[in-house]
Parts: structure tokens; C-alpha cells; sequence
């Protein structure tokens, strides 16, 4: 490391995220992308921008998108943040508003990225264990908190709460922010977005890699009260005033309009998890019941990672996980139906 760098920089221990391989024989099943690409219209979006206006900085405040979402999800514009993904979003809120005086609280089996935020931002953090049976158990959560986070449905255990349990955790906790990061909402749950009008320190955050199939474009959001909001506003007017280019911008706009195929490729990835778990079970797996774009599952004579090697070997990429209680689980995003097939005849190959 180089000595120009500040200590600081020396200690950071980064995030690593799942492998983006080089070639593209593979069935990747590692980072739960979406299988079935983007809307037919995102795409004519992006080539109706393709032209002299690149020369033009995107509009700072990306007013479009932030219409675009706040009518969709029934909000004003003012209650909607947008960034570049939902990592940079999280990052903003992190910085912005969940640095108190008292430790933040999320799940020790989580987002990976988490911690990684608090160690770049010095923000102290506390961990609550997640039940025996993978749940999140918001009731275990002290009053005294300097913010709390989860991802609902957690990752990457896939497992969603009800919101009736979120709204039961506001009722009792209204001194602080609670962040309930939806990057998998779409897959099966029910939002909190339907509550941020009820509850001023509720902050939504959503993504559009996942349900809308723009994990390349970089489009990520947060819903909530305006004053949660303009926090988050002069945090990144204070770090990139133009975090959202004008194919990232265009392409969420048309993403967000196109109801039709987003409720079409989400129930197919559903219809394609449900009967992939079905499978897995048939083949001794245990699996977790999910609620997302994937599956967390472990089997009783297999070591995780052997297993994950052995699907290598057949051009099969799946994650598997180093932290001790989920070592031996693999984590499968759900592929298309042809993906999820090759990966169950790999498996009866292997086992
Ligand atoms: N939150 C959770 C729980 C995730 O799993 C991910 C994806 N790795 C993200 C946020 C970030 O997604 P993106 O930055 O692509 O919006």
C-alpha cells in the first residue's frame, strides 16, 4: 500500500462483490441479476439518447425519474432520492443520517456492504443476531439506537418480513431513522413504501438491478419524508452533483413506466424459484423459504464450497458465503428456466 495514502485508507476493509467473470460460457447464477434483460422499451430509450445531447450534463436533479417513481409508487417528488445503484444510496445515508451519538443496529447475518459503510464512515455499529430458524426478530432491536437497517427480505438468507412487523418496530421506535433496504422487494413482498407517510423517520430503499433488470445502468432510490430526503439531497450535492447520466436517467424512466413487462419477468422468476426449490428439496437440499431472486440453500453431505467448485466445473457459478453460521449454504439467483434446469442436472451429477 502505498505510502501516500492516508492510515485511514490502510485500514479500510473494502467490500468484495461476487465474481463478474470474463467469458461468457458460463450459466451465472452468483450475483442475482435478472435473466430475462431489460424492457423492450428501456433499450429504445437508451438509443433515443445516444445522440448530440451527450455533450450536455444530465439534468442534476434527474426531475424525470424522480416523477416517473413518485407516480408509480403514489409519493410526492420531494419524498424521492435517486443515486447511482442503491450501494451509493446507502452510502449517502450512512454518511448523512445515521451518524448519532449511539450505535447503529442491522442483523449480523446481512448486506455484506453494511459494515463496510460504518468502517468507512466511523460510524460505530451493534449487531442482532438473526432466530434460529434465519429471521429477522425486529423485537430483539433496543429502543436506543442510533438508526437501524435490514434489507427486506434479507440477504442472503432471501427471507421477508410482513409489514405489519415493520410498522409495529416504527410504532416503538421513532427517535431514529429505520432504513428498510427493498433491493428484493418486488420478488414476493410487500413495501414499506405504503408507510412513509405514516412514519417521518421511515427511509425506503429500492434498486432498479434486480426486479427491473438495470444492474448495469446504476439506478438505485430512496423513498421517504422530504426532510429525510433533503438530507440526503445535500449529501450528494456535497460529493457528485450528477450521479445519474443521461442513459441511467432515460432507461429508469422507461423501466419504471413499462408495468407490463416488469409484472410479467417478475412472476416468471417467481413461478421459476418456487419450482426450483421444489427440485432442490427433491434432491435432500434444505432451502429457505424466499421471498427473492434467488435461493439460499444447503445440503447435509456437502460443504458449500465444494459443491460450489464442483458446479465450476460445469460452467455453473454459484456464491457461497465465508461468515461461520452460513458457510455451508449456497445462495442461487434464479436464472431462466433453461439456467435452472442445467444447474438441477449438474446437481444430480455432483450428488
Ligand atoms: N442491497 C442489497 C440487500 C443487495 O443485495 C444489493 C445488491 N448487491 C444492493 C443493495 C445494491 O444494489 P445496487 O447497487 O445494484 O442497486
Amino acid at each position: 500500500m502505498s505510502r501516500f495514502w492516508s492510515a485511514k485508507v490502510h485500514e479500510l476493509t473494502p467490500y468484495v462483490p461476487g465474481e463478474q467473470p470474463k467469458v461468457s460460457n458460463l450459466i451465472k447464477l452468483n450475483t442475482n441479476e435478472n435473466p430475462y434483460g431489460p424492457s423492450p422499451k428501456v433499450l429504445e430509450a437508451l438509443k433515443a439518447e445516444a445522440g448530440d445531447t451527450l455533450r450536455l450534463y444530465p439534468d442534476p436533479n434527474a426531475d424525470n425519474l424522480k416523477q416517473a417513481l413518485a407516480t408509480y409508487y403514489k409519493v410526492t417528488t420531494n419524498q424521492v432520492f435517486v443515486g447511482n445503484g442503491s450501494d451509493e444510496v446507502l452510502a449517502h445515508t450512512f454518511q448523512g443520517l445515521l451518524k448519532q451519538d449511539k450505535p447503529l443496529m442491522f442483523p449480523d447475518i446481512t448486506y455484506s456492504f453494511y459494515p463496510v459503510y460504518c468502517g468507512l464512515y466511523d460510524i460505530e455499529y451493534v449487531n442482532q443476531p438473526l432466530t434460529d430458524s434465519f429471521e429477522i426478530d425486529l423485537n430483539q432491536y433496543p429502543s436506543e439506537n442510533g438508526g437501524i437497517i435490514f434489507p427486506n427480505p434479507n440477504a442472503p438468507t432471501g427471507r421477508v418480513l410482513p409489514l405489519s412487523e415493520i410498522r409495529t418496530l416504527l410504532e416503538r421506535n421513532s427517535d431514529s431513522v429505520v432504513v428498510v433496504d427493498e433491493a428484493y422487494i418486488d420478488f414476493g413482498g410487500e413495501s414499506a413504501i405504503a408507510l412513509v407517510n405514516d412514519y417521518p423517520n421511515l427511509l425506503v430503499i429500492q434498486t432498479l438491478s434486480k426486479s427491473r433488470s438495470l444492474a448495469g445502468l446504476r439506478v438505485g432510490f430512496a423513498v421517504g419524508n422530504p426532510e429525510l430526503i433533503d438530507g440526503l439531497e445535500r449529501v450528494k450535492n456535497s460529493f457528485n452533483s450528477y450521479p445519474l447520466d443521461r442513459f441511467a436517467i432515460s432507461g429508469a424512466v422507461a423501466a419504471i413506466e413499462d408495468h407490463v413487462y416488469f409484472e410479467q419477468t417478475c412472476k416468471a422468476i417467481m413461478d421459476s424459484r418456487n419450482t426450483l426449490t421444489e427440485q432442490l428439496q427433491a434432491l435432500q437440499f434444505e432451502v429457505l423459504p424466499s421471498a427473492t431472486n434467488f435461493v439460499f440453500a444447503t445440503h447435509a453431505e456437502w460443504e458449500a464450497s465444494e459443491l460450489a467448485a464442483k458446479l465450476r466445473e460445469r460452467s455453473i457459478i454459484v456464491r457461497h458465503f465465508k461468515q461461520e453460521r452460513i458457510q455451508n449454504y449456497i445462495r442461487i439467483s434464479i436464472g431462466t428456466n433453461d439456467e435452472c434446469q442445467a444447474l438441477v442436472a449438474a446437481l444430480r451429477e455432483i450428488l
